[in-house]
């Protein structure tokens, strides 16, 4: 029965006891189209195929849950031939992909590419964390000397301590190629200056090695893979002594 209320107009609000079980309908998982998701944040109502491909692109850095989702649609509305290829491209990764010997960078050859080329001083080496900073200072087309890849700055936090790079490798290297110089090439950020610290106090002690450091250019908290090549030429050509 409809009830006129003070201000003469008719009452028409819910009784409160219909709205409240409105709203547990709503929120119980039997509401139909509800979106689940999963403890790490995915939805989990896709079909497997899809969910699968999902969480497997969650693993890779930088990609959340709603990234992977749009780059598993992406795919589908890609033709078979790309997929295919895609596939084959990744299952492939690891099987052309080794590393080199020397530098200890990625490499379809051993040694690599650079290791192998006779116009590149032997004697000095830039130690550098990852392929991509090697690949960025690369793009200036000056230097002439060879690289170490570190696989990894030291980051306790990370868990990433120095048995966990290839310091012992470099060691060996400069001892067997009588190395005259190293550059150290890391990121001018917490890590990479902890692991620059940490390296000068080894390094210090090798008798007549010149230890130098980027210094120029390169902003504090930068990351060498998105400095410009002007930047990285003028950082290289103005390194120090350490
Ligand atoms: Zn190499």
């Amino acid at each position: 029965m409809k009830s006129v209320s003070a201000t003469g107009f008719l009452d028409l609000r819910l009784p409160t006891k219909r709205v409240s079980s409105f709203i547990i309908n709503l929120a119980s998982s039997s509401w139909p189209n509800r979106t689940r998701y999963s403890a790490n944040g995915a939805m989990r109502n896709y079909p497997p195929s899809i969910q699968k491909l999902i969480n497997q692109f969650i693993q890779l850095p930088g990609i959340g849950p709603k990234t992977a989702e749009r780059l598993v649609f992406s795919l589908l509305y890609q033709p078979q031939s790309f997929l295919t290829e895609f596939g084959t491209s990744l299952a492939q990764l690891k099987d052309k992909i080794l590393r080199c010997g020397q530098c200890q960078n990625f490499s379809e050859t051993d040694p690599c590419e650079i290791c192998a080329n006779p116009q590149r001083n032997k004697k000095v080496v830039c130690v550098v964390g990852r392929p991509q900073d090697m690949v960025a200072l690369e793009k200036i087309g000056e230097y002439e000397g060879v690289y170490h890849i570190l696989g990894g700055v030291i980051d306790p936090l990370e868990g990433v301590t120095p048995d966990k790079l290839t310091i012992k490798v470099l060691l060996e290297r400069i001892k067997a190629n009588n190395v005259s110089e190293i550059i150290l090439g890391l990121n001018p950020d917490m890590p990479g200056e902890t692991t620059m610290i940490y390296l000068t106090k080894l390094l210090k002690q090798l008798t007549g090695l010149k230890l130098t450091r980027l210094a120029r250019g390169l902003p504090v908290g930068s990351d060498l893979e998105y400095a410009d090549e002007v930047t990285l030429s003028s950082a290289l050509k103005g390194r120090r002594e350490l």
